[in-house]
């Protein structure tokens, strides 16, 4: 192989690794493999004094423009027609079957919250991107996006194309670019406008931008009928989509699939903020047309607001139940995802400064499906702005607070108001001892009346105390006596969430009672057993390390033992009606669970896990990057079960 001949090979070499890495996420050499050959690349081409067109090295120019160049779009881009609830939607799709006079199929994609660019390509070579503007100019952003990685340069289609798509900053890029950052981008969507429509496409390129592609405006020499067809040509072009594609025959289909990724879309690596719906086939859109504004065959489903802004008003230091000092924003009430928000957290101090948010400030405020809403960064700085200023005494108690890694926390455990009474009331809830009648109020008078400050001191009340409490009949007494009597038989799993260990919440807690089979197991796991378990990191392991190296705990615990309280420990083998012979099988990388854990879990329920999709197979339980079995499972008609819906199934 000669100079020009290795020039050629390594060009090819490098934009296939590049592919495999970033479209397809799946590297099959190791990043100083790829180092290698990308340098040795560079070196050649500065030899021999020149590139391919389709070199990767020309992805980052390195010029920096002087402005945007304004561009005309060919194919000018219109907006979607949004719909805000099912009936409309039904609405719309009998609408559509009225117009084309027979039953149709529709399309149903993700909506994606980044910024829309059009490509063009010629005689397979990326030729200009641009962005959307007002739909018919905009800016020329051929340098920037070319440095994305999944915007192929060679495409195997060799007539005229335009595609359109949208360039996506994935939440992974998002977290990893404001682990370094000076200033931490606010959300990946404000990430990804800054990142194409900035002059230096350096910055473009550290930001790891995705581009996912699900439109040809134009196509020259070649039929696409349906947005099925256009769906795999795309992918078969070598761009990335999103991992949902799926036709819809009615408006119970449409509903249910749009319900479903609505529960799930904060677990995607992506933002999306609705669902596309398109009529499938192309010649009957032809015939329903377009009004000026908008295409009539397509049609967006919003979903609820998940982040909006608001003004930070005040800031509250919450106690909690470990002594840590959490700062609630005190905020002007919003409506997001369906509910009023007034509050929420700030997390801690370091978050506070990183955030740069003040008292006045308007900032914006996130809420996902099982969280507590978290204010996520400085939206605008307000008029009258004030730092906010961290307390150095406990608020509840007074007492000195000291700093413990990023947080502040009372350490006054046994005198602390606050944190007796958030202890107590986590004690009772009902995914740990879950005592029935002891309200918060009712936890606050006890330890007004009796000092209890301990759970374990619940466990000592008896009816003659009862009856001093204001407002407190036999009736009552009589209930919550005989709840605090059930509750001493605690399955182990709520056990371990009673414990109220820090960073330990219900979920973390069940995965540990599927790990451990004993407290004196849990108790004497070190480190490193800890935080092989998937759900478990650093912070969370030394949270049970510390929990468990404090004799005041252990104390507490043995005393709960002493007053009778027993755990049940599942057997072995138990039966859960959602797996038990049942045929399983697991694709895709789960949050919770490895794969062996959850394995065990399932064949302990007596559970068939298998490692092929075949018709005899039940269902298939799918987290992230799925790939062919889920596809199959779908072909084959087979129940998919996502992460969230597992975990509710495992509880049954
Ligand atoms: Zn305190």
């Amino acid at each position: 192989m000669d100079k020009k001949e290795r020039l050629i090979w390594l060009t090819d070499e490098v934009n296939k690794h590049n592919k495999n890495y970033y479209v397809y996420d799946n590297p099959t050499i190791s990043d100083a493999e790829y180092d290698a050959l990308y340098y040795e690349l560079v070196d050649l081409e500065k030899e021999l004094g020149y590139s391919l067109p389709s070199s990767p090295t020309n992805r980052v120019g390195d010029d920096v423009l002087e402005g945007f160049k304004k561009k005309k779009h060919e194919i000018p881009l219109y907006s979607l027609n949004k719909v805000k609830d099912f009936a409309d939607l039904n609405k719309w799709m009998h609408d559509m079957e009225k117009e084309s006079g027979k039953k149709e199929e529709f399309s149903l994609e993700y909506k994606y919250d980044g910024l829309k660019v059009v490509i063009e390509y010629n005689n397979g070579q990326y030729l200009s991107a641009t962005t959307r503007g007002n739909g018919t100019i905009g800016e020329d952003v051929t340098t920037q996006v070319k440095t994305i990685k999944s915007v192929p340069l060679t495409i195997p289609f060799k007539n005229r194309l335009i595609v359109q798509g949208e360039c996506m900053m994935t939440n992974k890029s998002f977290i990893e670019y404001n682990k370094t950052a000076e200033i931490p981008l606010k959300n990946p969507r404000n990430g990804v406008a800054g990142a194409v429509r900035n002059l230096d496409p350096k910055e473009t390129e550290k930001r790891r931008l995705d581009f996912f592609c699900y439109d040809v405006l134009l196509i020259e020499n070649k039929q696409i009928s349906t947005q099925t067809e256009m769906h795999k040509f795309i992918i078969n072009e070598g761009f990335k989509t999103g991992d949902f594609f799926k036709i819809v025959n009615s408006i119970d289909e449409a509903k249910e699939e749009i319900e479903k990724i609505d529960k799930l879309k904060n677990k995607l690596d992506v933002m999306i903020d609705g669902m596309v719906i398109k009529v499938n086939n192309c010649s009957v859109r032809d015939e329903i047309g377009y009004t000026n504004k908008f295409p009539k065959w397509a049609m967006a489903y919003k979903f609820k607001p998940v982040e909006l802004s608001t003004t930070l008003l005040d800031v509250a230091w919450q106690v909690g139940r470990t002594g840590k000092i959490t700062p609630i924003a005190i905020l002007e009430p919003i409506e997001l995802s369906g509910a009023t928000v007034s509050r929420a957290t700030l997390n801690n101090t370091q978050d506070i400064e990183r955030k740069q948010v003040k008292i006045n400030s308007r900032v914006f405020v996130r809420r996902s499906n099982e969280v507590i809403p978290e204010v996520m960064g400085i939206a605008e700085h307000g008029e009258h702005e004030k730092d906010i200023i961290a307390p150095s005494l406990c608020p509840s108690c007074g007492s000195e607070l000291k700093t413990i890694g990023a947080n502040l926390f009372c350490v006054n455990h046994k005198g602390c108001y606050e944190q007796i009474i958030d202890r107590l009331t986590h004690f009772v809830s009902r995914d740990a001892f879950n005592i029935e009648g002891l309200s918060e109020k009712t936890l606050m008078q006890l330890h007004k009346e009796f000092q209890i400050a301990y759970p374990y001191e619940l466990f000592k009340l008896n009816a003659e105390m009862l009856k001093k409490l204001e407002g407190f009949k036999d009736k009552k007494i009589t209930n919550i006596l005989s709840s605090i009597e059930k509750s001493k038989q605690i399955e182990w799993s709520n056990f371990i969430f009673a414990l109220g260990i820090l960073n330990i919440g219900k979920k973390t807690a069940f995965v540990l009672s599927k790990i451990f089979n004993s407290l004196d197991e849990l108790k004497n796991a070190d480190m490193q057993t800890l935080t092989n378990i998937e759900d478990v990191g650093e912070i969370v392991a030394s949270s049970i390390i510390e929990y468990f190296k404090d004799v005041d705990n252990l104390i507490n615990i043995q005393k709960l033992f002493d007053l009778g309280v027993v755990i049940i420990k599942p057997e072995v083998k138990e039966t859960n009606a959602n797996f038990t012979n049942k045929t399983i099988v697991l694709t895709g990388a789960l949050t919770n669970y490895t794969r062996p854990e959850l394995t065990k879990i399932l064949q302990n329920m007596g559970a068939n896990v298998t490692s092929s999709v075949s018709k005899n197979t039940d269902m298939v339980i799918v987290g992230a990057d799925a790939g062919s079995k889920l596809d199959k499972a779908k072909a084959l008609n087979i129940k998919v079960i996502y992460e969230n819906e597992l975990i509710e199934m495992l509880k049954k």
